[in-house]
């Protein structure tokens, strides 16, 4: 279902994305969850279809989707395969401000190979909490300050928790802070190719679940040019780079990705539901479980119109503040979260034994609330945009 109007190019967009979901992606999911392996393939069926630039704008020879299309493009993916799609929308969000504000140097060394399917970006961001080591402290997360040097940017054994396609992804994208930079608000960001630094990936990834995402620990060593900062031309350094030409497409596909865990899940039930038991009878047939499929399905609808509202708003340059991007991300992910619960109650035994792929939807869903920004973090910054001052 679709209750918000779709035009007739974002329609074919989302049947054209379903159909290769279908026949490219899904077919794989269970495999890369259960051998921990990056969906590499998956994610060249997508760079085949020409969705690894999709928001490439049509000035610089790209189609230029809106996030309306994104939002449709991504949730199919991970209807069938969410760490294809978490993968697949941290490229997004990662070569999203480079794509609307190259430099010249950047438009020729970075969007045009984007163009051509040879850049498949990670965002590094996050660092570990305090000096040493991944675990929790109860100090705020930062981004180091790097040094300028000759020749740029020094990387001197810089750290990121989670990296999602960590040793997979051709470029970086680094959120940062750099000499002389901005030291208040959100980071900076550094794009370099994976062979102009030095990087080690740390350990394996081996998650609840978004099990195919690789997200591990990096450590970067190296010096990158001052022209790979994106944004470094613009006129207008009053708002931050990241807020203007990052977030919306950042928190958007978040939200993408997690709505995708809920109606890939949903969809899934109403197949599987309607199966007949020996005696003839359907586990939809039971009210208990048709009042809870009732429920998911008002939640997914919910979620997914204000996604697609806040998509439309942002599209339209009708958005004054996060605060519908944040409202939508969170909700999203939350719908992704009640939905697999009720879903591993209702499909009973045989969801939990794993006989379904219901449990990796399961899993991959708590991925939600922690990541993207924390929805507890989300919702801070919700309060604090409705009740300024507090
Ligand atoms: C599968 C996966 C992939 C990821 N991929 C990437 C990636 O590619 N790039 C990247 O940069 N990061 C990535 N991350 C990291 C992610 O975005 C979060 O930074 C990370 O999950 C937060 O974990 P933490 O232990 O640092 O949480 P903490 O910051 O310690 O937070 C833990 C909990 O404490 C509470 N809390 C913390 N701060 C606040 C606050 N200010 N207000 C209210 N409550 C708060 C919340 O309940 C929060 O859930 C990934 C994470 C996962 C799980």
């Amino acid at each position: 279902m679709n209750y918000f109007p779709l035009s007739d190019d974002q329609q074919e967009w989302k049947e054209r994305t379903t159909e290769i979901a279908e026949r490219e992606v899904g077919p794989r999911a269970a495999g890369y969850d259960e051998r921990r392996e990056f969906p590499q393939e998956s994610l060249n069926a997508l760079r085949d279809a020409g969705l690894w630039s999709m928001r490439v704008p049509k000035e610089y020879g790209g189609p230029g989707l809106d996030l309306v299309t994104t939002c449709l493009i991504v949730e199919e993916i991970s209807k069938k395969c969410p760490s294809t799609a978490m993968c697949f929308k941290m490229h997004l969000e990662a070569v999203e401000a480079v794509s609307h504000i190259p430099t010249q140097y950047q438009l020729e060394r970075y969007v045009q190979p984007l163009l051509k399917g040879q850049v498949f970006a990670a965002a590094p961001g996050g660092e570990p909490h305090g000096s040493s080591g991944d675990d929790w402290t109860p100090v705020p997360q930062t981004v180091t300050t790097l040094p300028r040097v000759e020749g740029g940017f020094h990387l001197d054994h810089i750290r990121k928790s989670y990296v999602t396609s960590a040793g997979h992804a051709t470029h970086y994208i680094m959120f940062c802070r750099v000499e002389g930079g901005r030291t208040e608000g959100p980071p900076e960001l550094l794009i370099f190719k994976n062979d102009e630094v030095e990087w080690e990936t740390i350990g394996e990834w081996n998650g609840l679940g978004m099990r195919g995402n690789c997200s591990v620990p990096m450590i970067f060593n190296g010096v990158v040019p001052e022209e790979n900062l994106v944004g470094i031309e613009l006129e207008d350094k009053s708002v931050p780079v990241m807020t203007k030409y990052m977030s919306p497409c950042l928190i958007l596909t978040y939200g993408a990705a997690y709505l995708g865990i809920a109606s890939g899940a949903f969809e899934f039930a109403c197949i599987e539901g309607d199966k007949r038991y020996p005696s003839g009878a359907r586990r939809l047939d039971n009210p208990i479980n048709q009042r809870r499929m009732a429920e998911m399905s008002a939640q997914i609808e919910a979620a997914r119109a204000l996604l697609h509202t806040a998509a439309a708003m942002e599209d339209a340059g009708r958005t004054t503040s996060v605060l519908p991007l944040l409202q939508a991300k969170v909700l999203c992910s939350e719908a992704a979260v009640r939905v697999t619960t009720d879903l591993m109650t209702m499909f009973g035994g045989t969801a939990f034994a794993a006989r379904l792929p219901l449990e990796r939807y399961f899993r991959d869903a708590r991925a939600g609330l922690v990541m993207g920004q924390a929805n507890d973090v989300a919702y801070n910054t919700i309060g604090t945009l409705l009740f300024p001052g507090n």
